[in-house]
């Protein structure tokens, strides 16, 4: 079993993901936090990496899909997992039925207006440590600034700056929305009402994702 998670900038993929992840137990992996990671660690990778993603760009498919084929590999994975920010272009959709073909695969979409992509995006705030994400409105951490979860100094991600997120969007909208139609003929695609708290999101989720896994499994999963 695969999930891939499918939404523009914003959609709300990764706080999405995270809840499913401590739900379900199966791991996510975010191309975005790995590729944020080897820019923090000034890897070759991330050297590579840091100009093209200030600029709301795409790394480059065989970065990307190299990098993930070395996370599905590892053994917690075996049982399933959920990809978040990956694939994001239909080379990459290609080179995964490659790496990892013949894997019962859950596409989620989840549909934002521009306009909540925008306000969310503006407010956000990131734990550059454990990845957590916090809104200054929506979701405010507990004590100002700082991760609920381990305590670091949040930060703006520097690629949520208004002319940067236009960017991301256009690319979303010419390099990553395709994929819906490539999925919705290949595995089971199902849109999700992405407006609204993340409570609400999850909840239209988890109803989703359980029929589905009963489906699949013939009983109830969690
Ligand atoms: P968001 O979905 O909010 O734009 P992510 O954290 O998923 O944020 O990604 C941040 C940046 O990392 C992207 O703008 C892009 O530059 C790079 N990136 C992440 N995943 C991929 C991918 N699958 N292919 C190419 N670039 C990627
Ligand atoms: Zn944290």
């Amino acid at each position: 079993m695969r999930l891939i998670l499918l939404g523009a900038p914003g959609s709300g993929k990764g706080t999405l993901g995270a809840m499913i992840e401590r739900a379900y137990g199966f791991p996510r992996i975010s191309t975005g936090d790995l590729l944020r990671r080897a820019v923090r660690e000034g890897t070759p990778l991330g050297r590579q990496a840091e100009g093209i993603m200030a600029r709301g760009g795409l790394v480059p498919d065989e970065v990307v899909t190299a990098i993930v084929r070395e996370r599905i590999a590892e053994p917690d994975c075996r049982a399933g997992y959920i990809l978040d920010g990956y694939p994001r272009t239909i080379a990459q959709a290609e080179a995964l039925a490659v790496i990892d073909g013949g894997r019962r695969e859950i596409v989620l979409s989840f549909e934002v207006s521009v306009e909540s992509l925008v306000e969310r995006l503006s407010g956000r705030i990131v734990c550059p440590a454990c990845g957590a994400i916090y809104h200054l409105t929506r979701k405010p951490p507990a004590k100002p600034d700082l991760c609920d979860v381990c305590g670091a100094a949040l930060q703006a991600r520097k690629d949520d700056a208004a002319e940067i997120v236009r960017e991301r969007i256009r690319v979303y909208e010419s390099a990553t929305a395709p994929l819906k139609a490539f999925y919705r003929e290949r595995s089971d695609f199902r849109p999700v009402d992405g407006e609204g708290a993340a409570d609400e999101v999850f909840v239209r989720t988890a109803a989703l994702l359980d029929g589905e896994l009963r489906r699949a499994e013939g009983g109830p999963v969690r």
